[in-house]
């Protein structure tokens, strides 16, 4: 597989540098080809603003996503995103890795989603009608790939668990993992999370390294998790509720949206 590593660390000597390189090295003993978009080091420019739609007229007020469109339909988007495109559209699998901070994905990394996640490339696709709503939520233009979380946070594993102060990690990540990822299309793959790493010694990184190797592993087969499709039935078009019943007993929230029928 080609696989792309969008990475969010500024310091190249980080716990997080560290674990990309034994991904890096992992994946390419698997005979997997790697590419890594290194945003800090790239310089990559955070945020949306005039200067990603250089076709514009000087006095036209700038209405992002009709401009994000305009731009994407004219292939007038500017060379840093459309890169980043092309990566995309490379790779079969695409893994995003970053420090939790503040609970979310370190600006930089939220600022490329913001510019390469365009529009027509990674929403507003698709018929919307009172059948579908747009190719989004299991389909669009990066369906038929695998993506995956790799992140490191300070707190403890079960500050994140089920009723850990927190919030649920699968909660937390939930606008990522579904909303940027399951979105455009992208199967989405357990996340790996390492936790309390923040005076993690050579023997704990030994550990977390080990883990992370046996994730890279098997990302060729390991099983998504079981976000429904939208337009697969589940779901009443066009208000895009989850159709009565359908729900595991007792879920609520974000867990509607997982099918663990099969589970
Ligand atoms: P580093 O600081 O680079 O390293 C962490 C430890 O790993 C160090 O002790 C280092 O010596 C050690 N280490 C062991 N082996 C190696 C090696 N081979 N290479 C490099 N280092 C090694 N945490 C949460 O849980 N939730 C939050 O919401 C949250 N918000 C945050 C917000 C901000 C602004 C910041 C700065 C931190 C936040 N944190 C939060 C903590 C954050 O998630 C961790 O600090 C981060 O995940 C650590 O990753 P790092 O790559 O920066 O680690």
């Amino acid at each position: 597989m080609n696989v792309l590593i969008v990475f969010a660390h500024p310091d190249p000597r980080s716990l997080n540098a560290a674990l990309r390189d034994v991904a890096v090295a992992e994946l390419t003993a698997q005979g997997h080809t790697v590419e890594v978009s290194d945003l800090y080091a790239m310089g990559w420019t955070a945020a949306v603003d005039r200067a990603d739609f250089p076709q514009l007229a000087p006095d036209a007020r700038l209405r992002i996503a009709a401009a994000s469109s305009d731009a994407f339909a004219a292939g007038a988007l500017t060379d840093d995103v459309t890169a980043e495109q092309d990566k995309l559209l490379r790779a079969d699998a695409l893994i995003l890795q970053f420090p939790l901070w503040w609970f979310a994905m370190p600006a930089i990394l939220k600022g490329w989603v913001d510019r390469v996640f365009a529009y027509g490339f990674a929403y507003g696709v698709g018929e919307h009608s009172d059948r579908r709503w747009g190719d989004r939520y299991g389909e669009g233009v990066l369906a038929g790939k695998r993506a995956m979380l790799v992140v490191t946070a300070g707190g403890w594993e079960p500050h994140y668990g089920p009723r850990g102060v927190n919030g649920p990690i699968d909660d937390l990540l939930f606008p990522i993992q579904h909303g940027v990822l399951h979105y455009p299309g992208y199967a989405v793959l357990p996340p790996f999370v390492a936790y309390r790493v923040d005076r993690l010694d050579d023997a704990g990184f030994d550990e977390v390294a080990d883990r992370l190797r046996a994730r890279m592993r098997t990302i060729e087969t390991d099983a998504p998790i079981p976000f429904r499709r939208q337009n697969g039935g589940d779901y009443l078009i066009p208000s895009c509720e989850l159709r009565p019943g359908l729900e595991a007993p007792g879920a609520s929230g974000f867990a509607l949206h997982r099918d663990e029928r099969d589970a």
